[in-house]
């Protein structure tokens, strides 16, 4: 290497005396605080992988800035300079391939295979063994205070940072589009920061190079922190990761670090007095800051917490629901059987098969004989609430006369309108076509409905009965004078087991009528609902699709 040390320093003094307030200012405190984030990082992230990177990174951006600055303070020893200047874009190629390194490791999760990391370090050693030669610099000029370096080389190194920083660039992109949205966020926030600030750095040298103004590359330096900072954080708080939060850290922290560095610069009594204050109200407000995002970030994870368990006991409670539904549906298929054989039983005895029974007997067979019918059906129907609730609900479309059918129905109810001496009004067609339906759910919905509307609505009261065929559709609705449903419990209705508070304690019932009867209407490809005004009367209504015998 030649040396050209001409002994006329002034120009070269001049620059630095002018760039020196600036130049402790932005060396010293961003070299320590990238190194002591480094050293922090490590020990709270128990020296993971991830965080030995950052270390490195902080460690060999410390390492750089400190040279940077030996170059600056002592530009008139010679010997010195060149000795520190020709290896220091051994450093900074070396700070591209840990940032890659970085990005690696934080999108995969796991060390990068031995053959990438030959691979990646190829144009490093390419760096170094130029660095003795000519290849790298030639000469300090003090008189113009430039180095003297080969165009090859540094366009060599330009090229070689750009490539690292593509590198970075097309991976973090492809992964990207690979990953969950969580994951999606922290990448998008890591790559960003690594990328900006690997630009940062080699512009800011570049800039500073050809324009002679020095500041830019000072300036470059305190993003570095902040950006360590942020790589940092993302390492420490992996799983709570919140953008809000770095922000407001990064932003105190940055704050505190520029504050602090007037110290190295400032000569005045009174500036450090007034300094010290802004710097303690930075820290005290700073700290407040960050206080509050975190507890509004801790709030809201709480609640994303309580959320997970809620959704984690509704599923358990569904499940339970489940199991407790396939439990009635086998005890009522048990008990279906001897209730059936029971009825049978009391029907051959009242028929005579097994003897004459006198009087008494007699009247107390049909008592047994009406409670066995009203025991099968409440099992009939618990076993219809289990398969729909199972989902197993099987329907048995067969050739229905209408006619007939409501005929029959309207027999059955006969009885309990006269009893109640209520006013019943039927609206139909005089001739019905027979249609494709499930017989016992129809019967049993349309049963329900009317036995209700009985039910619920006081002696001498008015129940309408009507029903129509419109387009293929029809349309059934039974209205009362009853006594209604309170509005505030309408929504639950059609619920299993659901009864209104104003009947709960009156009018007997099971509450499963009605679930049965809407899961049936809408098994058939049909619709229930109803409207309702307590005191004053309900009107059910359901629409079911026709499909009449013999059309397609
Ligand atoms: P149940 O009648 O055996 O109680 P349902 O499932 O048939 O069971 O009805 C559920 C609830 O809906 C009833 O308990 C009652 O509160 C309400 N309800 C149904 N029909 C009427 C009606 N016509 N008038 C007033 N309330 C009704």
């Amino acid at each position: 290497m030649e040396f050209n040390f001409p002994q006329n320093l002034q120009y070269c003094q001049r620059i630095v005396e002018d760039v020196s307030g600036l130049l402790y200012y932005s060396h010293i405190p961003s070299a320590l605080a990238a190194f002591f984030i480094g050293i922090f990082v490590l020990f709270k992230s128990k020296f993971s992988l991830l965080s030995k990177i950052l270390f490195s990174i902080s460690l060999v951006f410390s390492f750089w800035v400190v040279a940077n600055l030996l170059i600056w303070i002592f530009y008139y020893k010679n010997s010195l300079v060149m000795a520190i200047w020709a290896p220091i874009e051994v450093f900074s190629v070396l700070l591209y391939i840990l940032c890659l390194y970085f990005t690696y490791v934080f999108i995969e999760k796991k060390d990068l295979s031995i053959w990438l990391k030959y691979i990646s370090t190829v144009p490093l050693f390419v760096t170094i063994l130029a660095t003795p030669t000519n290849y790298n610099l030639t000469a300090f000029d003090i008189q113009e205070c430039i180095s003297v370096e080969n165009s090859l080389y540094t366009s060599y190194i330009v090229y070689v940072k750009l490539f690292y920083s593509l590198w970075i660039i097309l991976f973090s992109v492809y992964k990207y589009f690979t990953v969950d949205k969580f994951f999606r966020k922290q990448i998008l926030i890591m790559t960003t920061g690594i990328i900006i600030f690997l630009l940062s750095f080699l512009f800011a040298g570049y800039l500073a190079e050809e324009t002679s103004v020095f500041i830019y590359e000072a300036i470059g330096l305190f993003g570095m922190v902040v950006f360590i900072g942020v790589l940092g954080y993302l390492i420490v708080k992996f799983k709570t990761f919140n953008i809000k939060l770095i922000a407001s850290q990064a932003l105190v922290v940055s704050l505190l670090v520029l504050i602090s560095a007037q110290f190295f610069f400032i000569r005045n009594n009174t500036n450090r007095i007034l300094t010290g204050i802004t710097l303690i109200l930075a820290f005290v407000f700073g700290s407040y800051l960050v206080k509050s995002v975190k507890r509004e970030i801790e709030q809201r994870e709480n609640i994303e917490q309580l959320a997970v368990e809620l959704k984690d006991a509704n599923d358990q409670l569904k499940e339970l629901d489940r199991q407790k539904d396939e439990l009635l549906g086998i005890v009522a298929h048990q008990l279906a059987k001897p209730i059936t054989a029971i009825r049978w039983d009391l029907e051959s005895l009242l028929d005579g098969d097994l003897g004459q029974m006198n009087e008494k007997q007699k009247t107390e067979a049909n008592i047994m004989r009406g409670q066995a019918v009203n025991l099968a059906d409440l099992v009939s129907m618990i076993l219809d609430v289990s398969r729909i609730q199972l989902g197993r609900i099987q329907l048995a479309p067969q050739p229905l006369n209408l006619n007939e059918f409501f005929a029959e129905i309207l027999q059955v109810i006969q009885p309990q309108i006269i009893q109640k001496k209520l006013n019943f009004i039927k609206k139909m067609p005089k001739t019905l076509p027979t249609v494709l339906l499930d017989k016992r759910y129809t019967r049993m919905t349309v049963e329900n409905m009317l036995t209700n509307a009985v039910k619920y609505t006081p002696d001498g009261g008015k129940v309408t009965f009507d029903l129509k065929i419109e387009n293929g559709v029809l349309r059934c609705s039974v209205s009362d004078t009853g006594c209604g449903i309170p509005k505030e419990e309408q929504g639950k209705i059609f619920g299993k087991m659901y009864r209104a508070s104003n009947v709960r304690n009156t009018v007997e019932g099971n509450g499963f009528g009605l679930y049965v009867a809407k899961g049936a209407i809408e098994g058939q490809g049909g619709k229930m609902w109803f409207t309702s005004e307590e005191g004053k009367g309900t009107t059910f209504f359901i629409e079911l699709p026709l499909k009449e015998v013999g059309k397609k």
